[in-house]
């Protein structure tokens, strides 16, 4: 027997059309390339998430049709966001961080029709689009009087040009909510990138996840500014999911250094912000620095990478602000675990709840997961047993866009089939997960698993180290040890040997690095994440100091 409810398909239009009714007058900020701030609410989203849909409509652009940005977090994007997905296109977000070759391999493989550009980006346009073979129509994502006369760009039209002929009603059509709705390349170490494929259910089901009060727990109380990019997963999904509560936004645009964001911060009363570690380093130095404290921020999501327990620390104790820590991935839209506390750990002290605090956290309600051995036999959630980790749920990854990228599923003996995270975590029996490392960046020495991610997360606990990146070097007995590399903070002073003996008693003795090898910078991916295959090649020439 069939259920006798009402069947309507989850479509992205529905949010912005909710945001329009229901928190017109609700605020979105962005402070713009051009330097200002732009101040508007949810109901003039809607409107000009419409013009553009009608704009879409008058270039012909057909049902399905690809339509990149190469922008900052701001009121435009987010207008394309609605705009493109909502008339039933594709939002081909693009991480304006790659090399521009990539870029236009990209823009090329997704098939774009229109790109729409921040002018930050004119330079790398300039340099790639008569390689884009696709794009017919190009937009400069600034007003009319902004566009520089000659740009060499054929065609260029600025966005407030394109969009103002058209009304801003417009009749969202309804259609199968499994139809794509934005993608969003992700760089594996080989081979060319390969894209994920979001459709409306998967985003529709992500948002409201998203917004539960064990996962980001977005409300129409929060003012929330993610500094994690609309370029990448879209944002965390914050968007939808602002919309979806009416929340305000408050985009930082380029203005991603520490002053620009505590300003920002304070300027517009923002409770919750969402970005990865490497950006709130920035902000904390600058607090340092300047001997500032938050007067409304009262949360912040760290995830993308490994959040060091420091920095938790110092959000906690110098400025209190609680730290969410979270883990996900472009295949999974992007969220996986949000490690939240349980009713039970409120009374454990302090350090025992840090213990928990550092985890990557628990699944969400839809994501499925477990570790296997290299046999894919699962392995016991006991906090203690390691293995990879795999996901399944409805917005994990079923396939890559044109089905190029290798079968990312595999299945297990009950024939059920699961996304491999290429992470090695453990899951205890509460459900926690752990991230010890990704499975190509794992050490072993001696036959024993070393956690890169711990060896990191001691060396940035120490005053005067600003980054780490922990690698195995190749050793005769024990196959391979760990090094670290560190950046030191500008003007701050440690040895080798201080930093050597920092580790005494914070971890085996065994699992102690065996060098330090100070470097000015760590290689950065487009992401902002350690790139630790170009590390690796940086220091191939390196020799293990005889012990
Ligand atoms: P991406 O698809 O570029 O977002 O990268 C996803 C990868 O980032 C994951 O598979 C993890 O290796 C890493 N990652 C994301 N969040 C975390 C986290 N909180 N802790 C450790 N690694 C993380």
């Amino acid at each position: 027997m069939l259920g006798l409810m009402q069947n309507q398909p989850l479509l992205i239009s529905s949010l912005i059309e909710f945001a329009d009714r229901h928190h017109g007058d609700g605020e979105v900020v962005s402070r713009r390339v051009e330097g200002d701030i732009h101040r508007y609410n949810w109901a003039g989203v809607a409107k000009r998430s419409r013009q553009v849909a009608n704009a879409l409509d008058a270039l012909h652009l057909e049902f399905g049709d690809r339509v990149a940005t190469l922008a900052w977090n701001g009121y435009r994007h987010l207008e394309l966001y609605f705009g493109v997905s909502g008339s039933g296109r594709v939002l081909h977000t693009i991480n304006p961080r790659l090399h521009p070759d990539q870029i236009a391999w990209i823009a090329n493989h997704a098939e774009d029709e229109v790109l729409c550009f921040d002018m930050t980006f004119l330079p790398i346009i300039q340099a790639v689009h008569s390689k884009c073979s696709t794009v017919k129509h190009w937009v400069a994502l600034c007003d009319a009087d902004k566009l520089p006369a000659d740009t060499g760009i054929p065609g260029l039209m600025s966005y407030e040009a394109w969009i103002a002929p058209h009304s801003n009603t417009y009749e969202w059509p309804v259609f199968d909510e499994n139809t794509a709705s934005s993608m969003c390349y992700t760089s594996g170490t080989t081979g060319n990138p390969k894209a994920a494929l979001y459709s409306h259910r998967s985003t529709i089901l992500h948002a409201y996840a998203a917004a539960l009060p064990d996962v980001m727990s977005i409300s129409a109380r929060d003012a929330i500014l993610p500094v994690v990019p609309m370029f990448h997963v879209n944002a965390w999904g914050i968007p939808y999911s602002a919309a979806l509560t009416g929340a305000k936004l408050v985009f930082p645009g380029s203005g991603m250094d520490g002053k620009s964001i505590y300003e920002l911060i304070e300027g517009e009363g923002v409770s919750y912000a969402a970005g990865v570690p490497t950006v709130w380093q920035m902000l904390l130095t600058h607090m340092k620095t300047g001997n500032l404290k938050f007067s409304t921020l009262k949360r912040t999501v760290i995830g993308g990478s490994a959040c060091p327990p420091a920095m938790i620390d110092a959000f906690r104790d110098d400025y209190g602000v609680d730290v969410l820590h979270a883990w996900g991935m472009t295949e999974l839209s992007p969220l996986g675990t949000l490690c939240t506390l349980k009713n039970k750990h409120l009374k454990l002290p302090a350090e025992e709840q840090m213990k928990i605090r550092l985890k990557q956290g628990r699944a969400i309600f839809g994501i499925d997961m477990k570790i296997v051995d290299d046999a894919g036999n699962a392995q016991p959630h006991d906090g203690k047993a390691y293995g990879d980790l795999l996901v399944r749920g409805p917005w994990v990854v079923a396939d890559y866009y044109k089905g190029e990228g290798g079968n990312p599923l595999v299945k297990d003996a009950n024939g059920q089939s699961w996304f491999p995270t290429g992470d090695v975590a453990t899951i205890d029996p509460d459900g926690y997960m752990q991230i010890t490392d990704r499975s190509k960046d794992v050490i072993k020495s001696g036959g024993e698993w070393i956690s890169s991610i711990d060896i990191e997360n001691i060396a940035v606990a120490h005053p005067a180290v600003l980054m780490a990146a922990c690698i195995g070097i190749k050793h005769p007995k024990w196959d391979e040890r760990p090094i670290v590399a560190v950046v030191k903070k500008p003007d701050a002073h440690v040895t080798r040997e201080e930093l050597l003996a920092f580790y005494e008693g914070k971890t085996a003795k065994w699992q102690i690095p065996d060098d330090v090898v100070f470097v000015d910078s760590i290689p950065l991916g487009a992401t902002g994440k350690m790139l630790k295959t170009k590390l690796r090649e940086q220091l191939k020439d390196y020799v293990l100091p005889t012990l």
